[in-house]
């Protein structure tokens, strides 16, 4: 039985990179009939932030990849907040120490500060490990009774891991492969703070365990921890869960780690925060741009995997069925804003015009009065030429008002010596039909055009001119349709007075 999980900190919104996380997660889960778990790792208490969970739970819902078990959900495996479980990891720290897996250390950030120093100006970088430990005032340099004295006078300690010397590790890492570390270079991590609380390290150990985790998928920055994580397990007893670290997201130039501040506000956060002061006032999310869903996850799921045929749109099913670990690169996977742009588009034409138009009208006041489903029959017309809904209105303002201008350089293309002439006997055959339908329209309008052995371009572009003020838009008889008799003989008037 297949159980993963995402166990991001609540520490600000979800960046584009816990998303894709969160979504390879739940794939995996789903193409397995497994469980998603989320877990809410909040024993960092400086860096806790309000209502970031609830960030999270909303970004993950509204991407459609919602959680089996969690925070209020399923919690068969609870509580899934680690600030809730803080009795629990203590004793698995004195599980460590007194297996000799663990030590308490007593040095304050000023000695420590020292020893770095000192290490420093003799061109050596201070580790915390096999090389000092008995320099260092630790169980493990120090008595019992001094110990036991420490203890008792309520001196702050931390509990260290003891990592061995001249040893290699062998991990396992699915997307990666075989690695080996050393682990000479490793320092003894810190597992339980003086605060009472458990450092990351052994809080996501203890639960992975506790919480029957078999698939550790998360970011390469944690690829660093496996070591330890590795050693934990071993230290325990406990069976090891599989590891797949996915790779680092680059900056559109394919040069260094995405940031926060790449790119264009495209936004990382799936939700606006007004705790993300970074993004200003205009701070927005994907959502608020106007991504759906759909493109935001399809594209995710390109970030990293690739289905190794040539298609490239995946609903959540298919991706679901097409998913696999064994496919997802090494090397970092370049972010390209057009990318998901392009994805928009796409999922933009699937969506229903009534949808697509009820967003519409919410966006625009000027809508406010219009029917809808006028609305909608606009945006049939001219969503094959958006990627956001909000660039709605600038494709279509003229099928509601009338253009209050001529584009200039669509004027001096369109507008000749003969056009007015023409024109207004244009402006006779419309006034004419009685039957405005476009078959009609074409077949006057163009049947006029070919009797009178007139070139196309003469009529057609001040045609488009005087209904959309450009020379943009979809097929002209459409738009005379759309707007109706006497608004196209308005505009028309307008453009030969
Ligand atoms: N709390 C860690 C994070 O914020 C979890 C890392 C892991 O998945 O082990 O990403």
């Amino acid at each position: 039985q297949v159980r993963v999980r995402f166990a991001p900190s609540p520490t600000g919104p979800l960046h584009i990179g816990g998303v894709r996380t969160a979504l390879f997660n739940y794939l995996f889960a789903k193409k397995h009939n497994g469980t998603f778990v989320l877990r809410i790792e909040d024993t960092d208490q400086n860096r806790y932030v309000e209502g970031a969970e609830q960030y999270i739970v909303d970004a993950l819902n509204w991407c459609n990849i919602p959680f089996d078990e969690g925070p209020g959900k399923n919690e068969k495996f609870g509580p899934y907040r680690q600030s809730e479980r803080k009795d629990l990891y203590k004793q698995y720290a004195d599980q460590l120490v007194a297996s000799g897996n663990a030590y308490y250390a007593f040095d304050t950030s000023g000695e420590l500060d020292f020893h770095r120093t000192q290490d420093e100006s003799n061109g050596k970088t201070f580790i915390y490990n096999w090389h000092n430990r008995l320099k260092l005032s630790n169980s493990l340099s120090l008595t019992e009774a001094q110990v036991q004295a420490k203890l008792d006078a309520g001196d702050d300690y931390v509990i260290r891991f003891k990592s061995p010397q001249d040893q290699t590790l062998h991990l396992k890492d699915i997307i990666r492969g075989d690695i080996k570390i050393d682990t000479n270079v490793l320092d003894d991590k810190v597992l339980f703070k003086s605060d009472g609380m458990p450092t990351y390290h052994l809080a996501n150990i203890v639960d992975d365990h506790l919480m029957e985790i078999t698939h550790v998928i998360r970011g390469e920055e944690w690829l660093p921890s496996l070591a330890l994580h590795y050693q934990l397990y071993q230290a325990f007893g406990w069976e090891q869960p599989e590891f797949a670290h996915l790779p680092l997201i680059l900056k559109p130039t394919g040069k260094g780690k995405l940031s926060k501040r790449d790119g264009d506000k495209l936004g990382f956060p799936v939700f606006p925060l007004e705790w993300y002061p970074e993004f200003g006032d205009s701070a927005t999310g994907y959502k608020e741009e106007g991504y759906f869903a759909e493109a935001v996850i399809n594209f995710l799921a390109f970030l990293g995997w690739n289905p190794g045929t040539e298609q490239e749109i995946f609903d959540l099913e298919g991706l679901v069925a097409a998913f696999d670990l064994n496919r997802v690169n090494k090397a970092g996977a370049r972010f390209d804003p057009d990318k998901i742009k392009w994805f928009n588009h796409h999922y933009m034409q699937e969506q229903s015009n009534d949808h697509l138009a009820e967003a519409f009208q919410k966006n625009h006041k000027q809508l406010e009065t219009i029917d809808v489903n006028y609305i909608a029959l606009v945006v049939g017309l001219i969503k094959e030429r958006a990627t956001f809904v909000n660039d709605f209105w600038d494709l279509s303002s003229y099928f509601f008002v009338a253009p209050e201008s001529f584009d200039e350089k669509a004027s001096k293309k369109a507008f000749k010596d003969d056009t007015k002439a023409i024109m207004t006997d244009v402006l006779a055959i419309v006034s004419n039909i009685n039957d405005f339908e476009v078959e009609t329209l074409q077949t006057e309008i163009k049947g006029w055009i070919t009797k009178n052995d007139i070139s196309f371009g003469k009529v057609m572009m001040p045609l488009r001119l005087a209904l959309v003020g450009a020379l943009q838009g979809p097929d002209v008889f459409d738009i005379m349709y759309m707007i109706g008799k006497n608004e196209s003989i308005k505009r028309l008037k307008k453009l030969i007075q």
